[in-house]
């Protein structure tokens, strides 16, 4: 059978023998290596497929690391779906998501054995393989110096719209969503970010986060530089940061991380924080996107690490769509401008283009149009249809602002961020951000509870950084009303020690809405 060579591994052939993948520190694995591994899980796909596999769905549950790039590229070889499962979700979550994909193939590192077991006899149809059946083949030295050759390359054309990924979206507002995108998306989002941030094969990132969820790593890998992975722990990032190698050049996480990162440095005594200070300046980009990042957390960070975040917009159904400058100053709270090749519009309730107001601000549902836009919720023809219009326009759920200069503000998501309270729309994230500028909130999250009085009342979870609830509630009282008008304070507050956030840092405020109606 023949294997097709991924567009996005297309740029491997040529520099074979150039670093690709670290894992957990340990030596690297280059690109010839990547190629060939990918080669053989093409082959044993075939072997132990009892289905046709182009178009077909192959799940697979690896931690961030060599084998899921290998996995990744031996399914598009095969012309598969790829759909990288959540190494921390239990049997039953695992199995709602193979049954949601209709997996024919589950390919799993061996130590996710147990956690697969319960689901074997439910899921009979599925083919398993051990990520162990596959490197080891009898042949496998002369396999693994070869397997590269088997992969012939193809023309734009034939794979342009063939899927290629499956991706869950984070689950913020409701059950995960399975978001489908051909190769030709992924080839335009990669194109779009690694032009817009300059990455070259000279490029070494670290990743932090769990791969299910973005399609970050396509980009780095396309332009030939070195992906090194290491799950987050504050303390092993520094370390990492900290040694003598000082060889990273772009650090892309969320604000979560990078708050966990600043509480760890303030424990550091003097001199290992001025280590750590320098150490930073191996950087030459570090990100922050998928949540509002707080101004306090921008500035802070520029503090102590001389960077300046760049904050981005992006959506599992997009890629990236807006991002403040690579050169020139980054303003915090905003997202800057479209990506190159992103189409923008912003509209008002009737889908009209929303109108400038006085001072030449626009606002309204944010649309996106592009080469980078998914192709279909899988399995869901009437989400897609609501969604995104025939002629290519997708609407993202998020509320936007742009002034007279171009630059974008996420004013929050449609259905949770915006509050009916007494005749007025309140913007959650607006107070949230204030809020997070009174010195004795750590974190927050606002939203509306159902209420007959008014439609909605205004809810704050807080996180206070020490001292009693009650006193620290009218403080925050005290400072908002100096900052907001009246409507907007929060007439409800519940003290919390850490807000419930997902993997991607983000905070789900339907399930926020349980833990008021317990308080009362
Ligand atoms: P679900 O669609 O399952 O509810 P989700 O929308 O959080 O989950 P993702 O696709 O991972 O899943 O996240 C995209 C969303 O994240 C955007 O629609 C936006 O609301 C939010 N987001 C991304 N970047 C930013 C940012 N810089 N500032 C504020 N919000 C952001
Ligand atoms: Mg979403």
């Amino acid at each position: 059978t023949s294997a097709n060579l991924p567009p996005i591994a297309q740029a491997a052939i040529a520099r074979r023998n150039a670093p690709a993948i670290v894992s957990n520190g340990g030596a690297h694995q280059t690109y010839g290596q990547l190629l060939n591994s990918a080669a053989l899980v093409h082959r044993r796909l075939v072997e132990r497929s009892a289905v046709e596999l182009e178009g077909q769905r192959i799940a697979f549950l690896c931690p961030p690391s060599f084998d899921f790039v290998a996995v990744q590229w031996g399914a598009w070889a095969a012309r598969s779906i790829a759909v990288p499962l959540c190494t921390t979700h239990p049997p039953a979550e695992l199995e709602y998501t193979l049954r949601d994909s209709g997996a024919a193939v589950v390919v799993y590192h061996p130590s996710f054995e147990d956690r697969l077991e319960p689901l074997r006899e439910k899921l009979a149809s599925v083919a398993w393989i051990s990520l162990e059946d596959v490197m080891a083949a009898e042949d496998a030295d002369e396999t693994v110096s070869n397997a590269a050759d088997l992969l012939s390359e193809e023309d734009e054309a034939a794979w342009k719209d063939r899927g290629a990924l499956m991706i869950y979206t984070s689950g913020t507002t409701g059950k995960p969503k399975a978001v489908l995108t051909t190769h030709g998306n992924i080839q335009a989002q990669v194109k779009s970010l690694a032009e817009a941030w300059k990455f070259t094969p000279q490029d070494r990132i670290l990743n932090v986060l769990p791969l299910h969820h973005v399609h970050a790593l396509s980009m780095p890998l396309w332009s030939g530089a070195t992906c090194e992975f290491m799950p987050f722990h504050a303390a092993h990032v520094w370390e990492r940061w900290m040694s003598e190698k000082r060889d990273l050049t772009a650090f892309m996480a969320v604000p979560t991380v990078y708050a966990k990162l600043l509480q760890y440095y303030d424990t550091m005594s003097p001199t290992q924080q001025a280590a750590a200070r320098d150490a930073c300046r191996q950087f030459r980009l570090m990100v922050s996107g998928s949540a509002a990042l707080p101004d306090g957390l921008f500035r802070k960070w520029e503090a102590v690490s001389g960077h300046q975040l760049l904050e981005r917009y992006g959506m599992t159904e997009i890629g990236m769509a807006l991002g403040n400058p690579y050169a020139g100053p980054r303003i915090p709270g905003t997202v800057g401008k479209p990506f190159p090749g992103v189409g923008i519009s912003i509209r008002d309730a009737s889908g009209a283009d929303a109108l400038a107001d006085a001072d030449g601000t626009v606002s309204g549902d944010l649309f996106v149009s592009g080469p980078q836009v998914f192709k279909e919720y899988w399995n869901k023809p009437e989400a897609t249809q609501k969604e995104l219009s025939a002629d290519g326009w997708f609407r993202t759920g998020d509320l936007v602002s742009r002034d007279a200069n171009g630059v974008h503000r996420i004013l929050g998501r449609a259905s949770v961020d915006i509050i009916k309270s007494s005749g007025y729309k309140i913007s959650a994230p607006e107070i949230e951000r204030e809020a997070m500028s009174c010195p004795i909130v750590k974190d927050i999250a606002v939203l509306g509870l159902k209420n007959e009085e008014y439609g909605e009342t205004i809810a704050a979870m807080v996180v206070f950084a020490e001292g009693e609830e009650e006193a620290n509630v009218a403080t925050l009282k005290t400072f908002l009303k100096d900052k907001l008008a009246h409507y907007k304070i929060p007439r409800r507050y519940l003290a919390v020690k850490e807000l419930p956030r997902n993997v991607m840092g983000k905070v789900n405020k339907k399930q926020l809405v349980g833990y008021f109606d317990d308080q009362q």
